[in-house]
């Protein structure tokens, strides 16, 4: 079958004004990987799966939610965008802007934005702009440019991101035959796990998939919403999770309470960990996106019962994004000659 767009596969169930443009660069449709041997892992019993949304055009989720935005924001006239971003955003949105070929400006936060991310948004020329302050401070801003100048803010704000996000719960139930038992997910600015039930719940409604329950995962220094208050300088390795002041943190904890589900924080080292058991299925994710395992572990050693389970790790972006987390061994040096490999295998 011809490949196609969330826009164009998920047409009668994705909302947007009829003046929206509809773009494509063919995302989503992203794997869905059966991890058998990690489930085994964990005691066994349960069926375990990645989502693995690191095989979006720019390798993270952020395309689904930014294909329907940009359609609709360059459809209304739009000729900038404008977002803040800790890098998957600011790459995607500078990605579907050079689609559309309207102007990208990304406000980045100071400190850690993943290499492979800036240099995207810088490849799909994207004008960058660091600001001397966190993602919420960035967020703020935006959110005042976009009230008094023309352009269009695409951040998860913004209403048709999560149209297009929650197709992963589309995809998730027609793989399945029914939404899975329990989802768990990396929670930042809060916008995918928002969309994402949005999704389940529109399919239960006129399919009967069902809705599964969340495990959000917040990294320990950036987990307002386990703490139950804002974080003033979040720290984390996972950086496109390291958000203070979630926008749509209330829905999350909304998300989480209608589903009797539960808002977990792992460490550093815990998602670090997590990362490198993933890869040892073959599967290379970038920190933030190792956080559902994380949590997933912490839940299973406080004893939560999987018993018969289908549980899905929504693995949100790739690991080629971040390289210069994995630390490099030196590697072994040898004359080119059969002796000196023999004698090292
Ligand atoms: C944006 C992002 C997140 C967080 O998603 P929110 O919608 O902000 O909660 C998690 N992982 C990756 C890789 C991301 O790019």
């Amino acid at each position: 079958m011809r490949s196609q767009g969330i826009l164009e596969k998920y047409a009668s169930w994705i909302k947007l004004p009829d003046h929206a443009i509809p773009l494509s660069l063919n995302e989503g449709d992203t794997p869905l990987i059966p991890v058998p041997k990690l489930a085994k892992g964990l005691g066994g019993g349960f069926a375990l799966y990645v989502k693995f949304e690191g095989a979006n055009p720019t390798g993270s989720f952020k395309d689904r939610g930014m294909v329907a935005a940009v359609s609709e924001a360059v459809g209304s006239g739009a000729t900038t965008l404008i977002c803040a971003s800790t890098g998957n955003t600011a790459a995607s949105a500078a990605a579907y802007a050079a689609r559309a070929g309207v102007k990208a400006v990304v406000l980045i936060p100071e400190g850690k934005v993943a290499r492979g991310k800036l240099a995207a948004a810088a490849i799909y020329g994207a004008k960058i702009i660091q600001i001397d302050g966190s993602f919420d401070d960035a967020l703020t801003l935006v959110r005042e440019v976009a009230t008094k100048l023309p352009v269009a803010l695409v951040n998860s704000v913004n209403p048709y991101r999560l149209e297009g996000q929650k197709t992963a719960a589309f995809e998730l139930c027609d793989e399945l035959g029914r939404a899975p038992d329990l989802v768990c997910i990396p929670v930042g600015n809060a916008g995918n796990i928002t969309a994402y039930h949005k999704g389940f719940v529109e399919y239960d409604a006129k399919k009967k998939t069902g809705v599964p329950t969340w495990i959000g995962v917040q990294a320990e220094g950036a987990a307002p919403l386990v703490l139950g208050k804002i974080v003033a300088k979040p720290e984390t390795v996972a950086t496109a999770i390291r958000i203070g002041n979630p926008a749509r943190g209330k829905e999350a904890l909304e998300v989480i309470a209608a589903t009797k589900g539960k808002m977990l924080a792992a460490s550093d080292a815990e998602i670090l960990d997590a990362q490198k058991l993933l890869a040892s299925e073959g599967i290379w994710v970038e920190p933030a996106s190792a956080a559902p395992l994380a949590g997933l572990m912490k839940d299973i050693k406080a004893g939560c019962n999987l018993n018969g389970k289908t549980v899905v790790l929504v693995c949100t972006g790739n690991g080629l994004k971040d390289p210069d987390i994995v630390s490099l061994p030196d590697p072994v040096k040898v004359r080119p000659l059969f002796e000196e490999i023999r004698g090292l295998l």
